[in-house]
């Protein structure tokens, strides 16, 4: 769809430049140079409006989730930066922060994110706690659509340990990611923001916790860049399915 509305522009650029090219000959021999410039004008704005029109070809798709919240403190001012920029995400939320801040995880909803699964109590999967990482799992999901009314289907698991027969037995859908800042282990914004700029891509999935300051603030400055740079914001299920 992008690559075919990209190459009509270009056509329709193409085309408009053939006419503006004929237009300014024809005036040239006329009515000699000076008055083709005067004239040149409005085609020209035609072309810089056709392209200001807000339809700039994209850089691509690209996700950021956050884990292990929400926090009463940062959560709401990641979601207030999120809905100035026109921004969704994804959140994995662990069950137990649902059940202290229910009225963040509807706000998340209502506000179009994605919610997923993070377990109960951010438990890592073993080969002896099998039960129990898929009753938290369990657990948390009817936590989670409790509170906005809609089933969770997917899971972050801690740390990455999974394993694939949840996914039938469950019907969940495991979401990793590509870009991991390490974001957990500075309070340095700027530094967070270098790394996952220096590395984005089209389809990246960003891997951020909103609880901390500093993730939240690097959160926001990675939008207002990468949109710069023309990415668009959506949710992994966006990444996942197109
Ligand atoms: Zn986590």
């Amino acid at each position: 769809m992008v690559k075919g509305s990209i190459f009509w522009r270009l056509l329709i650029t193409v085309l408009l430049l053939i006419l503006i090219g004929g237009f300014s000959l024809q005036q040239k021999t006329e009515y000699g140079g000076s008055a083709a410039a005067e004239e040149l004008q409005p085609a020209v704005s035609v072309v810089s409006a056709y392209f200001s029109s807000g339809a700039l070809p994209t850089a691509g798709k690209i996700a950021l989730t956050f884990d292990d919240g929400p926090s009463a403190v940062y959560t709401p001012k990641l979601l207030e930066g999120l809905k100035e920029r026109g921004v969704k995400a994804t959140f994995f939320i662990t069950g137990k922060n649902a059940e202290r801040f229910p009225e963040l995880v509807k706000q998340m909803h209502e506000e179009g994110h994605l919610i997923g699964n993070h377990t109960y109590s951010h438990l890592q999967l073993t080969k002896s706690n099998r039960d129990k990482f898929q009753e938290e799992l369990v657990r948390t999901g009817e936590i989670i659509s409790g509170i906005t009314g809609e089933e969770v289907v997917y899971v972050r698991p801690p740390y990455g340990s999974w394993d694939k027969s949840f996914e039938k037995e469950l019907n969940l859908l495991p979401v990793l990611w590509t870009i991991d800042p390490l974001d957990w282990c500075t309070q340095n914004a700027s530094e967070v923001v270098k790394k996952v700029i220096s590395r984005a891509k089209e389809n990246a999935v960003i891997l951020l916790h909103d609880e901390y300051a500093s993730s939240v603030a690097a959160a926001l400055q990675i939008v207002d860049e990468l949109q710069k740079k023309g990415y668009e914001f959506v949710t992994v299920e966006e990444i996942l399915f197109d």
